[in-house]
């Protein structure tokens, strides 16, 4: 058996086989697999000598810069474990993960040190390390791979003075096993508080085997860095899959819309998996066109569900097809995809596209209530296991077995699978409606809506109401220039769906609430009383 045990020894035989290869591009700047290795030796041993070691959670505070895959590499040589957080998160969001994970130290930018150390004060948090090179816009800024500057008040280290010091040291050997935590996710909390998901080595070892063969993703081509690398699919399937087969990462720093259009042409961008949202800001943009996307072989959208209409516009204006792929934080990222080539079906009557078909290795079911299978073709919720699942989360032993009695994960999501195996995910078990006793689904519904040529986003969800239990409510935003009442939407959705799953309300919002990793917060729109179009708070 020549598979290997852990991400580390998946690491060392990407750069056996291929050292001079280019591991990291972000913009001019390239590093070899050879100088990443090197790097990332370097960093382990300063880590080491600041006390941390085999199973330490350290949070990794930064935006998508070559950084971050150093600190992985380093974090994983030790055995110790990466906590992404989230870089947008301020002051209270940061202070819970870092006291949830009791973390020992912490990666960020320079212009985040400031802010980092007062939120951590007193907190588990032994030290902190800052980079440069955080949001480099442009091919010409001088930060990019990062200066020795430092910012007062000083951190423990700056992380490129760090390499520098520690170079030619490498960390004590320790050998990763299967079941050694390499992530340390926290969910993306759409339905409650996020809570961490222990993907270990063996859960992304899993995923990155069989996206790799499943997506095509193999040597000598060109992974983008879509999302962002705190969110799991950001970390194991663009970067991880990435740092463990013989490619090419290309990191582009925050998102910016115009920055990763460039970034697919310049550097002949072959593979990427992202948000819908991300892909609609790239849509949104003017000079957009097929010339960005043609060495592409496979652009992947995931974590949120894609409305038909979305695929097909991109299908018409780019000549791309954007194939859908689901996971969660808990099944460390995508265990059910589109294949190359196939074009996902959709379900009848609901018009639903499917999410495809279960990867390699996992046991996709839907169980009722009682979690027994129900028959093929049958509503039911979606059950999950395999070597993807993780074994639970931090810290909260209860959480675990209600969301994986006897292993299986119950997901929340209600599902259909037809008899080829194409898999269709209704909606989130708690977003269910129920108007005067018929059950509406809120994603039947916006996706009605969506097809509306003014509609860029749009999120239904269900209001008390004295006479039916509970009424439909739509929030839309409109694509820039162009326009639509609320009359004209319900009166659109009428000619398309039954009347009790129509819209009574639509109002309209220049943005709707989002998690980090581009969700839409139907939690959030259903806390606003209704009355005021402007009330729900931006995260
Ligand atoms: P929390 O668990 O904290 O409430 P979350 O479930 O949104 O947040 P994630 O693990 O990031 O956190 O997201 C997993 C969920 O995203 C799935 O359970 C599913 O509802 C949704 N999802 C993922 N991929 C798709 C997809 N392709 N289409 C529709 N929904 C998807
Ligand atoms: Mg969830």
């Amino acid at each position: 058996d020549t598979t290997p045990g852990s991400l580390v020894a998946a690491w060392k035989a990407r750069v056996a086989k291929n050292p001079d290869g280019i591991a990291l591009r972000y913009f001019d700047g390239v590093l070899s697999a050879r100088e990443v290795d090197a790097a990332s030796d370097a960093l382990a041993a300063a880590f080491e000598a600041r006390g941390t070691g085999r199973g330490d959670r350290v949070g990794v505070y930064l935006q998508n810069v070559p950084q971050y895959a150093l600190v992985l590499l380093a974090l994983w040589k030790l055995g110790a474990t990466a906590l992404g957080l989230n870089p947008m998160y301020r002051g209270r969001e940061l202070r819970r993960i870092i006291e949830d994970s009791g973390a020992v130290g912490v990666v960020c930018a320079d212009e985040d040190v400031h802010e980092t150390l007062g939120t951590l004060a007193g907190s588990s948090v032994r030290w902190l390390i800052s980079t440069s090179a955080l949001d480099c816009q442009s091919k010409n800024d001088p930060r990019v791979f990062a200066t020795t500057e430092r910012h007062a008040p000083a951190p423990d280290g700056d992380l490129v003075a760090l390499i520098g010091e520690f170079a030619g040291r490498g960390p004590s050997p320790v050998e990763p096993t299967r079941d050694d935590v390499a992530f340390l996710t926290y969910t993306s909390g759409t339905t409650g508080p996020p809570k961490g998901a222990m993907n270990t080595h063996g859960n992304v070892l899993g995923v990155v085997a069989t996206c790799a063969s499943w997506m095509g993703v193999g040597d000598g081509d060109v992974v983008l860095a879509m999302a962002p690398l705190f969110h799991i699919t950001g970390a194991v399937v663009n970067a991880t899959i990435s740092l463990l087969t013989d490619t090419t990462l290309v990191l582009a720093g925050r998102f910016h819309p115009e920055v990763v259009l460039e970034a697919f042409a310049e550097h002949q961008v072959t593979y990427t998996i992202g948000s819908i949202t991300a892909y609609n800001a790239i849509y949104e943009l003017p000079q957009a066109g097929p010339e960005h996307f043609a060495t592409a072989k496979a652009l992947y959208s995931g974590g949120a569900p894609i409305p038909p209409a979305t695929v097909e516009r991109f299908r018409e204006r780019f000549g791309v097809y954007l194939h859908n792929g689901y996971g969660m934080t808990e099944t460390t990222s995508a265990v059910i995809a589109v294949p190359p080539g196939e074009r996902a079906p959709v379900h009848l009557p609901s018009g639903t596209l499917s999410v495809g078909k279960p990867l390699p290795h996992l046991t996709a079911r839907v169980v009722d209530l009682h979690g027994d299978p129900v028959p093929c073709g049958q509503q039911g919720e979606l059950e999950l296991s395999g070597p993807q699942v993780v074994p639970g989360y931090w810290g909260k032993p209860e959480a675990t077995r209600r969301a994986m009695p006897e292993g299986r994960l119950r997901t929340g999501d209600v599902a259909v699978i037809d008899e080829e195996g194409w898999v269709y995910l209704v909606d989130r078990l708690k977003d269910q409606i129920n108007v005067s006793g018929y059950k509406v689904w809120p994603r039947e519904v916006e996706d009605a809506l969506y097809e509306h040529p003014s509609v860029l986003e749009a999120a239904v969800v269900g209001q008390p109401d004295a006479y039916r239990g509970e009424t439909v409510v739509a929030y839309v935003s409109l694509k820039a220039g162009l326009n639509a009442t609320a009359e004209e939407l319900i009166a659109f959705s009428r000619e398309r769906l039954a009347a009790y799953k129509c819209p009574r309300t639509v109002h309209f919002l220049s943005d709707l609430p989002k998690t980090q990793s581009g969700k839409i917060r139907r939690a959030e729109l259903r806390d606003v009383d209704g009355t005021g179009p402007d009330s729900p708070s931006k995260d």
